[in-house]
């Protein structure tokens, strides 16, 4: 008898063994990153690049503002040919320069997160990273008393955490069209921004320009090209919210 319990409880041992073992074995896929594609992303609906819509409607987009000395003048460019922006704005522009973000908000256009001080999202820990934006997110919603719905990475780099922490304060990540970067923050010319982007642009494109951080004399100059031209073709300019309700 005594022989047999030793027997079952070896037994037991080993399965006890094996389970742990198991486990042990399995652990690093549990802390393991999860690596997305684009196409994986866009189908939890957390991140966006641009919209499937059937109406000639497109959302241009400026990061980094508001700037003293280039904001009210795209603002007074996107009045006068009745177009709708969406302004990523960086909290601590917006703490020295509240006058601006409000004119943006009473003239329609759409406000975004683009974090406080603008950190590298991909340098800095969760915990860190929320607290940015909750920061930005006060500074903006003390000025125009609403909240901001759309956040866009610095770099428009996105993860697992990037997401994680956009969702947990309710916002959608907002990239970009592959292709319709300006890059207006090199030298590129004007003239040769708006040639790239009037050669190729598509309904439902985000447009990436920026508004603050070096000469964005570039920036107005594509604007004054491309915003005639576009809506001589049929083109209006909405803001991301607005084009992303147009989504099919
Ligand atoms: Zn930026």
């Amino acid at each position: 008898m005594k022989i047999i319990c030793l027997k079952r409880s070896a037994v037991y041992y080993i399965l006890i063994g094996l389970v742990l073992g198991f486990c042990f074995m399995m652990a690093p896929l549990y802390h393991k990153p999860v690596y997305r594609d684009r196409e994986q992303w866009e189908k939890t609906g957390a991140v966006v690049w641009e919209a499937n819509v059937r109406e000639k409607v497109v959302a241009l987009t400026f990061d980094d503002g508001p700037s003293p000395t280039f904001t009210e003048e795209i603002l007074d460019l996107l009045a006068k040919y009745g177009a709708k922006a969406t302004f990523f704005v960086m909290g601590k522009q917006a703490e020295m320069y509240p006058a601006i973000i409000q004119r943006e908000f009473n003239e329609g256009h759409e406000i975004g997160n683009h974090t406080y001080n603008h950190p590298e999202v991909n340098q800095i820990p969760f915990h860190e990273l929320k607290a940015d934006l909750i920061r930005a997110h006060q500074v903006i919603f003390n000025i125009i008393g609403a909240d901001m719905k759309l956040f866009r990475p610095t770099s428009g780099f996105y993860d697992e955490k990037v997401v994680k922490v956009a969702n947990l304060l309710h916002y959608k990540v907002v990239i970009w069209t592959w292709g319709q970067d300006s890059r207006d923050w090199t030298k590129v010319s004007g003239e040769r921004i708006a040639l790239r982007i009037m050669e190729t642009i598509k309904p439902g494109n985000i447009l990436l320009f920026h508004d603050q951080g070096g000469d964005h004399s570039n920036t107005i100059k594509a604007l004054e090209i491309l915003l005639p031209v576009l809506k001589e073709k049929g083109y209006r300019f909405i803001t991301v919210s607005a084009l992303l309700q147009k989504s099919l």
